[in-house]
């Protein structure tokens, strides 16, 4: 089940300060989505530029803990 563009999904290097989007050059940050893989409960985040739709990932990875969704 694949959502959203097909394109490749490319790369950023994590240094400095990532705000500039390396295909089109637009420097006001990206917008963020996230795959998540339900069998694991852990998602990898996703950043995509506003201006060219480019999809970049950082290995940036968030869980979220099972005994949180029913509450204590
Ligand atoms: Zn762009």
């Amino acid at each position: 089940m694949e959502m959203g563009s097909k394109k490749e999904i490319g790369r950023i290097e994590p240094q400095g300060e990532i705000y500039k989007c390396p295909s089109c050059g637009y420097q006001d940050g990206f917008h963020v989505s996230f795959r998540w893989n339900q069998e694991v409960s852990e998602g990898e985040v996703y950043l995509i530029c506003p201006n060219c739709h480019s999809r970049f990932r950082m290995g940036w990875m968030i869980s979220i803990p099972q005994g949180q969704k029913k509450g204590a």
